[in-house]
């Protein structure tokens, strides 16, 4: 007892161990998501998964990148509303946190301010070590002026949990019922929590992180940004478009983030089909002169 007293008041003294504590909640989910082994397998439990990573990378990438953060579109404030409490069930904290930061890395990109950069720190630093470091817990609420205006985002914000329990209480009631009505199934409550929430939250997680470490290390650069940015297809492939990071640090302000037909961008085809139904209107894209520059560019390096 007397040691494990003295491991305790070690670590709060150590900076580095604070930083441990801090992280414990990303530990937990961490070591919740491997719980899904432990519940069984069954192709319903896939199923919410598969439907949970696509609905809030969507809300994510759509969502609090290219709306919240880079006002690249609009839309009503209903559906507003619906990006913001999607994109906070995926446990990343509010809309306006993650706009304040991400406002923050644009701004500061890969030069010694910048919050998650991989050039200036390391990779595990730029991957997950800056979400697990309580510094970056406060909103720069001078960043996002134009989000804090509305109650509702400034509720979700604070309370960002609510989004985040009433996943985890949908698919609990929706396996419950499924393990009552159509045992055949093989699923229950608990499973479709751990595999539609926990597994698939991690997976969304990293998937978002690489965002920020992979695609500042590896992949082509286009422009010659004032950053390390990169376009990397399987991290496009994975986040739904944000894999072209340098097409998207040249010219932010696009909803369309692959620039060409074959760079595809499924978030940029999904809001285009919102377009079409009317959730979201004045859609930015990249303007001509971005691709005369990607165009001469491209001769240049062929020349070269
Ligand atoms: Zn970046
Ligand atoms: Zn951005």
């Amino acid at each position: 007892m007397a040691s494990l007293r003295k491991i305790l008041s070690h670590a709060l003294e150590d900076e580095d161990n604070r930083l441990l504590m801090a992280s414990s909640p990303i530990f937990i989910m961490h070591v919740l998501a491997l719980g899904a082994l432990f519940t069984g397998f069954s192709w319903a439990a896939v199923v919410a998964l598969l439907i949970t990573y696509v609905v809030r990378v969507f809300a994510l990438t759509a969502g609090f990148h290219r709306y919240f953060s880079h006002r690249s579109f609009k839309t009503s404030r209903a559906f507003q509303f619906v990006l913001a409490w999607v994109g906070t069930s995926a446990a990343q904290l509010g809309p306006m946190w993650w706009a304040a930061n991400h406002r923050h890395h644009h701004q500061h990109s890969d030069k010694e301010e910048d919050i998650h950069s991989p050039v200036v720190k390391d990779a595990f630093w730029a991957h997950v070590g800056w979400v697990l470091c309580r510094a970056y817990g406060t909103i720069q609420h001078h960043r996002i002026k134009d989000l804090s205006k509305y109650p509702e985002l400034r509720f979700v914000d604070r309370f960002h949990i609510l989004p985040v329990l009433s996943l985890i209480g949908l698919l609990y009631a929706v396996g419950s019922l499924l393990n009552a009505y159509y045992p055949a199934l093989g699923t229950s409550g608990i499973q479709m929590v751990m595999w539609g929430f926990f597994l698939s939250t991690i997976l969304v997680y990293h998937v978002t992180f690489c965002v920020n470490s992979v695609t500042h290390i590896v992949g082509s650069k286009r422009f010659n940004n004032d950053d390390e940015s990169r376009n990397s297809w399987w991290v496009a492939l994975l986040t739904f478009g944000e894999g072209w990071h340098n097409n998207h640090h040249r010219w932010p302000l696009s909803a369309r983030q692959g620039m060409y037909w074959w760079e595809l961008d499924i978030t940029y085809l999904l809001l285009r089909a919102f377009e079409k139904v009317g959730l979201i209107w004045d859609i930015k894209v990249y303007p001509k002169n971005i691709y005369d520059e990607a165009a001469i560019l491209k001769v240049e390096d062929e020349a070269a």
